[in-house]
């Protein structure tokens, strides 16, 4: 049994999501209490119980405590299948969160799958579509899996609507884990205002505002208005792109009504600051998301594998913690050269 305090560390959905990933891939029933006790709103929320309910579909599992505002959940997992999912938030709750969900365990079933999701795709407090599909899903196929995400709509809070389209195949042989030390050279640098069903103005005050703020020389284009699909929106989400030779990162900041666009890029740009002048390979988002993965590579091969991170985060401590307690692996983390270290290596047992 898998026992885990969700007010623990972070306090938040991560827990729950690392705790069903790791309960299907290990087989393992899953017992969380104080779920997400470190938020305002406590307890399973829309988005969450969508979490609980595509784990209980991806493996035939049972869920007692699955409801609306719930604090404590028990999760007895089935044999994972591969096969054709869908899964839908109504409203606005990530669809992405979902996907990190189910992915651990598809990506190590015996067959390909497919899964359509519906919901937001640009959310707060939420990896946004742009985010995993340039920045986690590269490093994800380097460990031999393949994975291809594809966003049909976005969506946006309050309509959400968004789809998305992901096909995981489990690597053909072993996982291999790999190193990423340095993020190597900077190949490109550009920036993306999306402004579905709202006002270009906005767009092209965000890209001047960012423009200003942000010392980029390289590309020929590096502020882009990408057009709108239809019946995406209203919504805003302002998107950095820095793509270096051994991994691309993804900054993003969300408009929202009454919040002027100038502040949008300077909250944009702070970010993109920081990860300039940092040393680390990967941004503090890619760092908490990037752990289970690879943790995962580690378990399967016994190889050991590290990474350097810009910061490391409460997301990516607690996230840390978590994959110990759930799987044979041991992680450590400790400062180094403007950056912070992460090895991971197999362990007898859980911690
Ligand atoms: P929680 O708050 O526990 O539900 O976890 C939120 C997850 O979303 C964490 O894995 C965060 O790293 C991730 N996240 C939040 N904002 C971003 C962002 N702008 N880009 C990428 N990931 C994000």
């Amino acid at each position: 049994m898998l026992t885990l305090d969700g007010s623990h560390g972070e306090g938040g959905g991560q827990i729950l999501r690392t705790g069903l990933a790791l309960s299907m891939v290990t087989g393992r029933p899953l017992h969380i209490d104080r779920i997400r006790a470190g938020r305002p709103k406590p307890g399973l929320m829309r988005q969450h119980l969508a979490c609980v309910q595509a784990a209980v579909q991806v493996c035939g599992g049972q869920a007692e405590g699955a409801e609306l505002g719930s604090q404590a959940l028990q999760f007895t997992p089935g044999p994972v299948q591969a096969g054709d999912y869908a899964f839908a938030i109504a409203g606005a709750g990530s669809c992405l969160l979902v996907l990190q969900t189910v992915l651990p365990a598809l990506m190590l079933a015996g067959a390909p799958s497919r899964v359509q999701l519906s919901g937001g795709t640009h959310n707060p407090m939420a990896p946004p579509f742009d985010f995993l599909q340039r920045a986690f899903a590269p490093l994800v196929r380097r460990l031999g899996v393949g994975l291809e995400l594809t966003l049909r709509r976005r969506g946006f809070y309050p309509a959400g609507g968004g789809e998305v389209h992901a096909v995981i195949a489990p690597a053909a042989g072993p996982l291999a884990p790999f190193d990423l030390l340095d993020r190597g050279t900077r190949r490109s640098a550009w920036a993306e205002a999306l402004v579905p069903g709202l006002a270009r103005g906005i767009a092209v005050r965000e890209l001047a505002a960012l423009r200003q703020q942000l010392d980029w020389s390289e590309g020929d284009d590096p502020w882009r208005i990408p057009p709108a699909r239809q019946n995406e929106g209203p919504g805003n989400a302002l998107l950095a792109v820095l793509e270096h030779a051994e991994v691309t990162e993804v900054f993003c900041a969300l408009g929202e009504r009454g919040m002027p666009a100038e502040q949008v890029a300077r909250q944009l740009a702070g970010e993109v600051r920081s990860f300039e002048r940092s040393r680390g390979a990967v941004g503090p988002h890619l760092a908490d998301q990037w752990m289970l993965p690879l943790a995962l590579a580690v378990w399967r091969s016994g190889q050991r594998a590290s990474y350097t991170a810009e910061a490391i985060t409460p997301h990516a401590s607690t996230n840390a913690q978590v994959i110990a307690q759930c799987l044979p692996v041991r992680i450590a983390m400790a400062p180094c050269a403007g950056a912070t270290r992460i090895d991971i290596e197999k362990a007898a047992s859980p911690a």
